[in-house]
């Protein structure tokens, strides 16, 4: 498995395999990778002849009062990882590789970024997009892999790729967690002992509005309220948002009628977890 860090070298790799009918995926991750991570690495090797992973802390995906300078990172870890995965290439540019200083060209999509973790991360999704863009056109995946962890994301890039005719099949990815529940994610390494098991309570939510919807509540409200309520009873939780959405439209819904996510983000300390659950 080989390292690279420029947009030609990724190029060179990938026309080579092309010229022997390989077929490709696309894994794309802020690296400091875990179970999550790798398995869609896993899944994308099931599934294509060469899988690329990009490891890239994207600054333009983060405000200016987020985490870009403290986001953990580990290129050592990350490529054992990838190798034990049976990625192919790993591409981890420098941020001058992707944003050249002239950089003047951006994804911004006018619809499923309002709403949820666009209303605290305004510039958030304008980021992912346009990263991820330029990660298709320098890779030319046949697949790319994206987990349902980051819902929102997931729906966004679907939408983008429709949009934007890539002419890419993008594969979500079920939630790894952790035995007791809590969604792996790279920042969980800021949590102290008390936080870590404050967080238990953003699965221990979504599990309580998942057993109402079971026992037949189809009143959302009723439903948003209960994972509220149950959050609060945290007292290092901090509610962000706790939203039931349309799972296509990602607006609000009442009724429980059609595809919906419920999805929720909650800081413990400083610490912003997401989670989710869908139910289509
Ligand atoms: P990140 O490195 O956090 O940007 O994540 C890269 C990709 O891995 C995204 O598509 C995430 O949704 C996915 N991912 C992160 N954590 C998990 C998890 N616990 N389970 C499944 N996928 C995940």
């Amino acid at each position: 498995m080989k390292i690279v860090k420029t947009v030609d070298e990724v190029r060179k790799q990938v026309k080579e395999w092309r010229s022997k009918g390989y077929s490709v995926g696309l894994v794309p991750t802020m690296g400091y990778l875990h179970e999550g991570h790798k398995s869609l690495i896993t899944s994308a090797v099931s599934q294509n002849d060469k899988v690329v992973v990009s490891v890239f802390v994207n600054p333009m995906q983060f405000g200016p009062t987020e985490d870009l300078e403290s986001y953990p990172r580990d290129m050592d870890r990350d490529a054992k990882v990838c190798e034990d995965a049976g990625a192919s290439l790993i591409f981890n540019p420098e941020p001058s590789e992707m944003y050249h200083d002239d950089f003047s060209s951006f994804v911004d999509m006018g619809t499923l970024t309002g709403g949820l973790c666009g209303k605290s991360r305004p510039i958030h999704f304008r980021g992912v997009c346009t990263v991820v863009s330029k990660l298709f056109n320098i890779v030319t995946p046949d697949k790319a892999y994206f987990g349902q962890k980051d819902a929102q994301q997931l729906a966004v890039i679907r939408h983008m790729v429709s949009d934007l005719n890539f002419g890419i099949e993008i594969v979500g990815c079920p939630i790894i967690r952790e035995e007791d529940g809590l969604a792996k994610s790279s920042r969980n390494t800021y949590l102290n002992e008390n936080e870590r098991n404050a967080a238990l309570i953003l699965s221990k939510s979504l599990n309580e509005g998942r057993r109402l919807i079971e026992a037949g509540e189809k009143d959302a409200a009723k439903i948003k309220q209960a994972i509220t309520d149950y959050i609060n009873t945290e007292p290092l939780a901090k509610i962000d948002y706790v939203e039931i959405v349309d799972w296509n439209t990602l607006e609000p819904v009442s009724k429980l009628d059609r595809p919906i996510l419920a999805a929720i983000a909650v800081y413990i300390g400083k610490t912003r977890l997401i989670d989710n659950f869908i139910i289509s």
